[in-house]
């Protein structure tokens, strides 16, 4: 449904916050006539009014502070009012009636947010970084969630966008031109833009996704031999029962998932069927769905038995790992964490718990690490940012080939699309529309 931003909207932002105050917010053109109404004379802007709220009786439903902003210095760039008030549900809601009997209508999810976009005084990626500061679950998230929402992000992506315009105009010099010898419009010159362009775009490419790993949390999957108690590791940290623990070796054949919370940050935890070669048809199934688990992994816990076989050999060299050695209780090893090699060593026990607060330690210093200076973004800034490397890859193949440069043109504008669908300067209402339904009323 498109904004109709002829209307006026009205929702409570806030019930029951700090100090059981409430807020109720109105944002649109008839927001200075209500302000009128329910003040009694015209409210002074960006000012702290004490309001006594009544209504078409004369009956006080509440009293407390009117705070008026007019267009375009507000939130949504639209003139908006600020109620705060005793944050009991009833005094909301019947306050929030009277509003809509004069004239504001109910405001739909996310619409104060979009509004602000749709005003152009947050592009996309600001509109979303609202919804993710809000649901921050951490302090890396939440200052992640800033960072995008001060425009961070947005610039980086800005940036190129200007980079890939730059281009497209040197690449359609080129055709036009191209009986001159024009040095920044030769092949080699224009082939060495599209590779700095592209080196760019990765780096982006790259931080976005450690971005969107911070807001969803990260993937670690425990990988190990059957027996070495994986399982119960998993059980061990998400206190819980879900996972089959079994003496017996091989039971865990398909991937279980847990997600926990350590510092705030979700850890999504896979258990994976036991690394070990096997003639069991089912078992071998879930021995390929471990390495695959492991492969998209952003952390693998490689666990270890009492004897300390390794495992390792079946892991990629470039996948993050902490090596986890189990069951101290029966090797009798002290629980602690060692540097190896730049590889971290875990040692402790599923089963008496010990050493399991090093392991979350260690896991949780991983994050903090991971989450210096990034950005908040999402899996759909990380699919533009893919469908944008596609579009400069196929660019500089036609540019590479000397083909049609026409070709190369057009795929230069494509990556400049898949760009602009980021921070919404290309933008369709049902991408809109999906993301804001995301939000909060009132927000
Ligand atoms: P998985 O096949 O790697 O998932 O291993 P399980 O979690 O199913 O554990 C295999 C066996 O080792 C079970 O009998 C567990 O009770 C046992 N086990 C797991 N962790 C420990 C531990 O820290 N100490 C001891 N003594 N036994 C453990």
């Amino acid at each position: 449904m498109a904004v109709d931003r002829r209307e006026t909207i009205a929702a409570i932002a806030t019930a029951r916050g700090a100090g059981g105050i409430g807020i109720i917010r109105l944002s649109g053109p008839r927001v200075p006539e209500l302000a009128r109404h329910l003040l009694g004379r015209s409210p002074q802007p960006r000012h702290a009014h004490y309001a006594h709220l009544r209504d078409a009786q004369g009956e006080l439903i509440d009293s407390g502070l009117l705070l008026y902003f007019p267009a375009p210095a507000s939130f949504t760039g639209e003139d908006v009012l600020e109620l705060q008030l005793h944050g009991s549900p009833p005094v909301l809601q019947r306050l929030l009636r009277e509003l809509h009997r004069l004239g504001a209508r109910p405001a739909r999810a996310g619409e104060f947010t979009e509004r602000a976009f749709l005003n152009g005084k947050l592009d996309l990626v600001q509109a979303e970084a609202v919804a993710d500061l809000i649901a921050a679950g951490s302090e890396a998230a939440a200052r992640a969630a800033q960072r995008s929402l001060q425009g961070e992000f947005s610039l980086r992506v800005q940036a190129l966008v200007e980079a890939t315009i730059a281009l497209r105009v040197r690449v359609e010099a080129a055709i036009d031109f191209a009986d001159e010898e024009i040095e920044s419009l030769a092949p080699q010159a224009l082939g060495r833009a599209l590779d700095e362009l592209d080196a760019r775009l990765e780096a982006l490419a790259q931080q976005a996704r450690q971005g969107q790993r911070l807001a969803d949390g990260l993937h670690v999957a425990l990988l190990g031999r059957p027996n070495v108690g994986k399982s119960s590791l998993l059980n061990a940290l998400a206190a819980d029962e879900r996972a089959i623990v079994t003496s017996r070796p091989g039971t865990t054949r398909d991937v279980l998932r847990e997600t926990v919370r350590i510092d705030g940050v979700e850890l999504t935890l896979a258990d994976t069927a036991g690394l070990r070669e096997t003639c069991d048809p089912i078992e071998h199934e879930g021995i390929r769905r471990a390495r695959a688990e492991a492969g998209r992994a952003d952390l693998v816990l490689l666990v270890l038995g009492e004897r300390d076989e390794g495992a390792e050999e079946a892991l990629p060299e470039r996948i993050d790992r902490i090596v986890v050695h189990n069951k101290i209780d029966l090797s009798g090893a002290a629980a602690r964490i060692e540097r190896r090699e730049g590889i971290e060593h875990v040692y402790l026990s599923a089963h008496s718990g010990e050493g399991l607060a090093l392991l979350k330690a260690c896991m949780a210093a991983r994050m903090q690490v991971d989450a210096e200076g990034s950005f908040s973004a999402r899996e759909r800034h990380v699919l533009a940012l893919a469908r944008a490397r596609e579009e400069l890859a196929q660019a500089r193949t036609a540019h590479q080939r000397l083909a049609a440069p026409e070709l190369t043109a057009e795929h230069l504008r494509r990556v400049q699309q898949a760009l602009g669908e980021i921070t919404g300067a290309f933008s369709t209402e049902d991408l809109l529309g999906r993301i804001f339904a995301n939000f909060c009323i009132g927000k």
